[in-house]
């Protein structure tokens, strides 16, 4: 196995290469430097199979999506990542072959939802959630400190001692550490309890990431374009939250909810299947197709999508845009799924209607939940 640091900075992307098949990963790339990464690996005669977000970035931009659109290689992220384009959604536990390597993917929840480490032949890449004498924080993007700390103490201090620790993150000069050293020598960990590290990481007093909003927000959407505006943080936070639970309790068609599913269409006919008479409107078409969804200002419209994040983006967009009964499906689909709420899928066939970008929001909605087409399918 090669493991090599690409960036010789605070922000850490590994390569990890099976030197046998000549296969590769990248483990948090960053967009700037991709064609260095791309040269390297044309350099060392590796072929890049798979590039792996060990979580949603808040402090530079993912070179996953634009590595996969170069090289076919697969984007792996967490099962409660939020952007779509993510070819394979792994769960605690799954093992990821890489060539003769056999990477396993520990959940670990805390510094954001989709958080993961990689434990492969010794090492364990740690992302932002256990850094070296310190850890992620966990104070933002849907961060969990008491969740952070069950993740690092239970799970990333059941690994051997001498597992190696390599972290997405330094602000020291380090490079590496051990889990036995950061077991006796972490000072947010040492001696703490699940409280004590709470309270601790609620007072850190830290300010955001700067352009947090320019990048965040990208990177959970795979959106990168000039035509959608992404809503400020303060907007964000304004948004109103539904359980699935209290969406279903609503009902759909014409006497109750408008839902507004802003997931790309490939997800909207996938596994996760879409809400009965949801209608279709994908994020990074919601500005181009404003007039057409004007009919819906006065209605009481759900926004959804997968994780919950990407629709609380479109809710808040929508809100700027005059919306007055928006609202936001916390846990978008996937918790919709846990819950066991009715859901529909549509097979991927190529006869599947294309929806043209004009299709009639207006007429689905006045026709109701069996008026959809798709909802017919
Ligand atoms: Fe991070």
């Amino acid at each position: 196995m090669v493991v090599k640091e690409l960036n010789r900075g605070k922000c850490k992307t590994y390569l990890v290469g099976c030197e046998t098949t000549r296969n590769a990963t990248l483990i948090d790339p960053l967009r700037e430097h991709i064609d260095r990464y791309l040269a390297l690996l044309a350099y060392h005669g590796y072929r890049l199979a798979i590039v792996i977000d060990t979580h949603t970035h808040a402090d530079h931009r993912t070179a996953s999506f634009d590595l996969h659109e170069l090289t076919g290689a697969e984007v792996v992220m967490h099962r409660e990542a939020p952007a779509p384009r993510v070819e394979r959604h792994v769960t605690d536990g799954d093992t990821l072959f890489l060539g003769e390597l056999a990477l396993e993917i520990l959940a670990t929840p805390g510094h954001t939802p989709d958080s993961m480490c990689i434990h492969v032949d010794g090492r364990v890449f740690t992302g932002d959630t256990l850094l070296i004498r310190g850890t992620g924080r966990a104070d933002f993007a849907g961060g969990d400190a008491g969740a952070q700390y069950d993740s690092i103490t239970r799970k990333l201090f059941t690994l051997p001692d001498a597992t190696i620790v390599l972290p997405a993150h330094d602000y020291r000069g380090n490079t590496e550490s051990t889990i036995g050293e950061e077991k006796r020598l972490n000072p947010r960990l040492v001696g703490k309890s699940r409280a004590d590290y709470v309270h601790l990481m609620e007072n850190l007093g830290l300010p955001l990431p700067t352009q947090i909003q320019e990048v965040l927000q990208p990177n959970q959407s795979a959106i990168d374009d000039d035509v959608l505006k992404f809503p400020t943080l303060a907007q964000l936070n304004e948004v109103r939250q539904l359980a699935p639970q209290e969406v279903q309790a609503l009902g759909t068609g014409t006497a109750g909810l408008v839902i507004l599913d802003v997931r790309e269409l490939d997800e909207y006919v996938g596994k996760l299947g879409h809400i009965p008479g949801s209608q279709l409107v994908p994020l990074r078409e919601l500005a181009r197709r404003a007039d057409e969804l004007a009919p819906l200002k006065q209605r009481k419209v759900v926004a959804v999508c997968r994780s919950g994040v990407r629709s609380s983006t479109a809710a808040a967009i929508l809100t700027s845009m005059g919306f007055e009964q928006i609202f936001n499906m916390k846990g978008g689909m996937l918790a919709w799924n846990d819950a066991g709420l009715p859901v529909e899928r549509l097979g991927s066939s190529p006869e599947l209607p294309v929806i043209p970008a004009n299709a009639g929001i207006q007429a689905q909605t006045a026709l109701g939940t069996a008026g959809s087409p798709l909802a017919r399918g």
